[in-house]
């Protein structure tokens, strides 16, 4: 029982890859894909790096476990499911759903975490980030860390900064964007002359830049960084045949697998940059695997792949 006897020992500092490819040799580029989705076999991903603080300010701050929110299929609630296990934590989670489904692949394994479920409608989940609401539900759960819907806040910046400490040296450095916690962080935690491209995997770039630095106020002050919006294929979790088919077509050629709402998203976008010359000759770039294999199953079970 060493998993849960010692969680943080089975993390391990993402493998790097770097990808072999005429194409990128004759653009003058190198690659490396750090492999975060294999950082720890159960909580993979940005989202780790996320909850780590979170987790221990849960822990010391006496709190019996978090409570948090997301979508049905959210990476985000998967890993908190999993780590508030692994920590010894109680985890409730408020899903964007009418009713749990209890078939749903991400909330069975949720479940049988241990977390507790509670099914929130859509017109009362937009209050997710409203002060009031937050008040009232720290008030029905004094004994919960509340952590954002996808992990995103303070803390979270802090294990993804300690993260981008750990990366190769690099002139560009590539991720998804979502809620912005993982830009945030790699911004914080880089060289100011690395710069960090967002690849927005939902519409709305101008919103995400401002969560980025609502997030991390240095951000204002640095000009490193930049969030591409016209990669989002139709919005979150949006993604077209041709989408789908090159995740597929990048694991049978560099065993890299790929799901369509983040990480493909971010792959695709990259290559497309690449086809458009915008990288200069001799650029180095790390691109940062960010996880979210789960999602697959998700997919799987409504047949969109
Ligand atoms: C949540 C998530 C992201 C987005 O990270 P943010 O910090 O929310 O911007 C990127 N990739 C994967 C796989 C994710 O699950």
């Amino acid at each position: 029982m060493t998993i849960l006897s010692s969680p943080m020992s089975i993390y391990s500092p993402a493998p790097r890859q770097i990808l072999q490819d005429p194409w990128l040799t004759a653009k003058g580029l190198e690659i490396q894909v750090v492999r975060d989705d294999l950082c720890h076999p159960l909580v993979n991903g940005n989202k780790w790096h996320k909850l780590k603080y979170n987790l221990r300010y849960a822990q010391e701050q006496r709190f019996q476990g978090i409570l948090s929110f997301g979508g049905a299929f959210s990476n985000h609630l998967y890993a908190t499911a999993m780590a508030c296990r692994l920590h010894r934590l109680r985890c409730h989670l408020m899903v964007r759903t009418d009713q749990i489904d209890k078939h749903n692949p991400t909330l069975k394994v949720a479940q049988a975490c241990g977390a507790t479920l509670q099914a929130v409608d859509r017109q009362s989940y937009r209050l997710r980030h409203d002060p009031d609401y937050l008040a009232a539900l720290q008030a029905s759960h004094p004994d919960l860390h509340i952590v954002p819907e996808g992990g995103s806040n303070t803390l979270a910046l802090l294990g993804v900064a300690e993260f981008a400490q750990t990366l190769p040296p690099a002139d560009y450095i590539s991720c998804p964007v979502g809620s912005g916690g993982t830009l945030a962080g790699l911004l914080q935690g880089v060289a100011t002359d690395t710069h960090i491209l967002g690849i927005a995997v939902l519409k709305g770039a101008a919103a995400l830049k401002e969560q980025v630095m609502a997030l991390n106020p240095e951000a204002a002050k640095q000009a490193n960084w930049t969030i591409f919006e016209e990669f989002h294929g139709g919005g979150y979790a949006k993604f077209s045949p041709e989408l789908w088919q090159f995740c597929q077509q990048f694991r049978a050629r560099f065993a890299i697998p790929l799901e369509p709402v983040y990480s493909g998203k971010h792959f695709y976008a990259l290559w497309q940059l690449v086809e458009r010359d915008y990288f200069p000759r001799g650029s180095q770039i790390v691109m940062i695997h960010t996880g979210g294999l789960q999602g697959l199953m998700g997919l799987k079970y409504r047949d969109l792949i």
